[in-house]
This record gives structure tokens, C-alpha cells and sequence, in this order.
């Protein structure tokens, strides 16, 4: 510092500066002679040592350091680099008077008259022990983690400190590994895209990076790592290096890639399956629709035979035809559903605004008289979901004519039809008081040819839920039963609700 000569309120420069120094309080500030005893001694001093100036000046200043640093001879070591090179700088243990320590920083300045001679030091300490305190405490813990490689990079990315935690990871030693550049631990494929140099560069723009990749070990071997690396600053905000945070997740990548492994084969899987399931269904479909023909020419003969040549046969041969008779009329259903299962799975489906309340009322007409007596309605007449007319009263006449057909021998059948709305989408529900659905069956009944029952008992072709699934499917809805043996059961449809404003278009 330099003061003019004019002084400070009439008081000589030299004087004011002196008054300063002896008031600062937070800093030892005081003056050595050129051996290393005390001449001058500050109130920072005092308060920060503990010896008033009478007890400390004309002592060597040697008293300040702890009895290893003696041995070293620091204290003549500090002194002769001061005088050496102008200033010494040094961070350490100091003792007070009381035997006290203290973590010190010290700036030794040289001081020299107008003709260079040497004339004494300038000692400012601070007592740093907090910091101090901090950092080893800091220093401790991430030196002691062994789950985490935690080291820091120069601003060039060359390694600085390194823990136990990477030395374990990455198998190098401290002394190995400390100054040379982080690409090391980078895979030949990475290093040449420059993929370390875009994480520094990355850390320092955004202020973090964050990623997963190979890493190699010192043996070559290589491990799946998660990497968070973030720039270091100092309190004005110049970037001065890095730290680097490493997990091994090498088990959890082997986990999630085995997963993800199964995952593509299941994918294949059910698109094997879909194709094939497609086929099947596309052959199916030809195979009823080549049927008919035949089919109609078998019921058309045993008509004809049965006209014709009635007065020809026996009984016995009568009962034969009969059966004919029955098995075409069966065969008929079964190829007709399964022609119904086929266009449901095949036609072009383009859904718009179905009302809700036409389509059951067009089920209800095909269901007959005597059922629609024990039937009740309740679904509100401006109901309207997206759909497909056809397909959709086909679904509703299919749960209508099961709920009616699986009713119990000892009541009479009783169904009721109702619809909600439901968070954008309507539920239809069909319930009845029939025979009802043991739960390990609820879900395979949806299949094509799934039946619980006998012929004789319920005539049936096993695939009237199967085009309901379908439909459902095609529809973009969902479905479901709720049901208990002899206590009824209930299906459910749920189709997304037609918005309010649209028109209706699928009138055909
Ligand atoms: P189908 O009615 O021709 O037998 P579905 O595919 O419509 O074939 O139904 C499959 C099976 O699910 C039926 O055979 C029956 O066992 C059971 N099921 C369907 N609806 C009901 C119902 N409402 N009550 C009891 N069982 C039912």
C-alpha cells in the first residue's frame, strides 16, 4: 500500500498504517527481524496466538510450530525461501500459547531497505482451522467411498485427486493415473467420435453432464458406467477443473439388456404368432365360404330325398335322414359364424357416431318375441359412441342371445340391457340371471371355440364371445365379465363415447 505523505486527518501516513495494522483483528499481522524474532505484533495476533506483545516480542517465531515441524526445521526453511524468492506461502498446524492448535495460512513477505539489504519479514496468518476442518472432513469421505470412483480433472480433463472408489473401479493406482488425460478410460470407438471432449464441453455449457456408456479398466475389460461430471468454478466463476462422479452399473445394463432381449423375442413371438393367427383366420374364412355350396347341395338332396322317396324308406332310414337334416342345419350355423368371426376380424372397420340406443333396438328385433318380453332396456336415447353400426349390433345380439340361452332350468330367464357414460367412454351392460360363469373360465370363453356346456345341454358353436372380442378390439374398446356360478353373470362392453357434436355416419 502506498500512502501519500500528507497524511490522513493530520496524522502521518506511516502513522495511519500502523493504526490500521494494529486494529486488524482477523489477521496475525507482524514483523520479523532477519533471524526470525518477533519485533512488531498486532492485536490480530494476540487474539489469534494468545501472547501479548511484551510475551512475544524479541522471541524467535519458531514458537509458533509444532514440535515435527521443528524437526524439519520449517520455520528456518519458510524464512530462507521468504528472503530467497520475496514471498512464501504455506498452509499448516501453528501452536498458541496455550499448546493450542490451529490450521494457519502464512504469507512470509521479504522486506528490504532502499539499498536491497534485507531487513526483516512481514508475517500475515490466518487461522483457516473451519475450512480446514470442512475440506479433511470431505477429503475423508470421498476418499473412504468405495461404491463411486470420485476424482477431479484439470480445465484440460487431466486427472487430480483420485479415490479409493476408482482406483478399485478403474484399477489404477493414485500414482498411475494422476496426470494423465481422461480419454484413457474411454473405449477406441469413443475416443475417436471425441466423446470425452464433448462431455467437458457439455459440462461446462450446460453445467452438468450426465450419461451411461463403456468405460475400459486398466486390464482392458470394460464395464457399463453412469457418469455425472460437473465443471468446477472458483468464487469469481473461472472454470478451474472438473469433478467426475463413476458408477459401475455393468449388472444392472446385463439386466435391463436381458430384459429387453426377452422383450424383442416376445415381440417376434406374437408377431409370428399375429401372421400366422391372420392366415389361419384368411384360410378359415375361405374354407366356410367354399362350404356353403356343398353344403346347401347335401340339405337340398336330403330334402329332395326326403320328398321323393319318403314312401321308399323304413324308419330306420327316416331317422337317418332326419340327423342329415340336423347336422346340415348345425353345420350351417357354424359355417355362418364362422364366416360372421371372419368379416368382423377382415372388413375395413372406420368408426364414427353410433347411436347407442338404434343399435340395441336392431339386436332386440332379431332376438324374437318371447325373448324380448323378459327383456329390459335402459340406455338413453341420445347415447352415442364410436363404432360401427353392424359390427356393433351383431356384438350386442351375440351377449343378448347367450344371456337368454345360459339361463337356469329352475327360473325363468330374466336380461336387462343399460349404458353410462364413463370418463369418455360408454359401458354397456348386459346382465342376466342365468347359470353364471365359474372365474377360472372367465377369460378363456372369449376364445373361438371355447364352450363349458354340451350340445345337448346348450347348443352352440363357441364363437359368438370371440366375435365380441373381436369387435370390442376393432372398435377400440375394452370388455369383461363379472359372474358367479348359478347367480348370473355380467358382460360388459366399453366403446369410446361419440363427441357431442359430431354427426352420425355409419347408418348402413
Ligand atoms: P356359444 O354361445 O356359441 O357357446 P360363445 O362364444 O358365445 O359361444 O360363449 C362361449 C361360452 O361362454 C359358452 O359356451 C358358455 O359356456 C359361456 N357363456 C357365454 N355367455 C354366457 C352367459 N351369459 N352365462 C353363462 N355362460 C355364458
Amino acid at each position: 500500500m502506498v500512502l501519500s505523505d500528507r497524511g490522513f486527518a493530520g496524522v502521518k501516513s506511516h502513522d495511519v498504517f500502523r493504526l490500521m495494522v494494529d486494529s486488524v483483528v482477523d489477521y496475525a499481522i507482524f514483523v520479523l527481524d532477519p533471524t526470525g524474532v518477533v519485533v512488531s505484533w498486532n492485536l490480530g495476533a494476540e487474539r489469534l496466538k494468545g501472547y501479548k506483545p511484551k510475551e512475544i516480542i524479541g522471541k524467535h517465531f519458531s514458537i509458533f510450530y509444532t514440535p515435527a515441524d521443528l524437526a524439519n526445521d520449517k520455520p528456518g526453511h519458510e524464512i530462507r525461501g521468504a528472503a530467497e524468492l520475496g514471498r512464501f506461502e504455506d498452509e499448516g498446524w501453528r501452536v498458541r500459547k496455550d499448546g493450542s492448535r490451529f490450521w494457519a495460512n502464512v504469507i512470509l513477505t521479504r522486506i528490504l531497505d532502499e539499498h536491497g539489504t534485507l531487513i526483516g519479514f512481514g508475517k500475515i496468518t490466518r487461522d483457516l482451522t473451519d475450512r480446514h476442518q470442512s475440506e479433511f472432513r470431505y477429503r475423508l469421505l470421498v476418499e473412504g467411498v468405495v461404491d463411486y470412483a470420485i476424482y477431479s480433472m484439470d480445465v484440460h480433463g487431466n486427472v487430480g485427486s483420485w479415490n479409493l472408489g476408482a482406483e478399485r473401479m478403474k484399477r489404477y493406482k493414485a500414482d498411475e493415473i494422476e496426470g494423465k488425460h481422461f480419454s484413457i478410460f474411454y473405449t477406441e470407438e469413443d475416443r475417436k467420435k471425441g466423446l470425452p471432449e464433448r462431455i467437458l464441453r457439455t459440462a461446462v455449457e450446460t453445467g452438468h453432464f450426465e450419461g451411461e456408456g463403456w468405460r475400459v479398466r486398466k486390464d482392458g475389460s470394460r464395464f457399463w458406467a453412469s457418469v455425472v461430471v460437473t465443471p468446477l468454478r472458483d468464487d469469481v466463476g473461472n472454470l478451474y477443473g472438473f469433478s467426475k462422479v463413476t458408477r459401475d452399473i455393468s449388472e444392472r445394463k446385463a439386466l435391463q439388456d436381458a430384459i429387453q432381449q426377452h422383450a424383442d423375442e416376445l415381440e417376434l413371438r406374437v408377431q409370428e404368432r399375429e401372421q400366422s393367427n391372420a392366415e389361419l383366420e384368411a384360410f378359415a374364412y375361405s374354407v366356410s365360404h367354399d362350404l356353403r355350396a356343398p353344403l346347401r347341395a347335401i340339405g337340398g338332396f336330403a330334402e329332395a330325398l326326403r320328398q321323393d322317396y319318403d314312401s321308399h324308406l323304413d324308419d330306420g332310414g327316416r331317422d337317418y335322414l332326419k340327423e342329415i337334416v340336423a347336422a346340415v342345419a348345425r353345420m350351417n350355423t357354424l359355417v355362418q359364424d364362422l364366416l360372421d368371426y371372419g368379416r368382423v376380424s377382415r372388413i375395413d372397420i372406420s368408426l364414427g357416431p353410433v347411436n347407442l340406443l338404434e343399435a340395441v333396438n336392431d339386436a332386440v328385433r332379431q332376438l324374437g318375441d318371447e325373448r324380448r318380453g323378459s327383456l329390459r332396456v335402459d340406455v338413453a336415447p341420445d347415447l352415442r359412441v364410436q363404432a360401427q353400426q353392424q359390427v356393433l349390433t351383431q356384438m350386442i345380439f351375440n351377449l343378448l342371445s347367450n344371456a337368454f340361452k345360459f339361463h337356469s332350468r329352475n327360473s325363468a330367464p330374466e336380461v336387462r340391457l343399460s349404458a353410462q357414460p364413463k370418463n369418455g367412454a360408454v359401458r354397456l351392460t348386459v346382465r342376466d340371471n342365468g347359470i353364471g360363469i365359474a372365474p377360472q373360465h372367465q377369460q378363456r370363453i372369449w376364445q373361438v371355440f371355447e364352450r363349458l356346456h354340451d350340445r345337448e345341454s346348450y347348443p352352440g358353436t363357441g364363437i359368438g364371445l370371440a366375435i365380441v372380442h373381436r369387435a370390442v378390439e376393432r372398435m377400440q374398446g375394452n370388455r369383461g365379465v363379472e359372474s358367479e356360478v348359478g347367480k348370473g353373470s355380467t358382460f360388459w362392453v366399453e366403446l369410446p363415447r361419440a363427441p357431442e357434436n359430431s354427426k352420425e355416419t355409419n347408418h348402413e
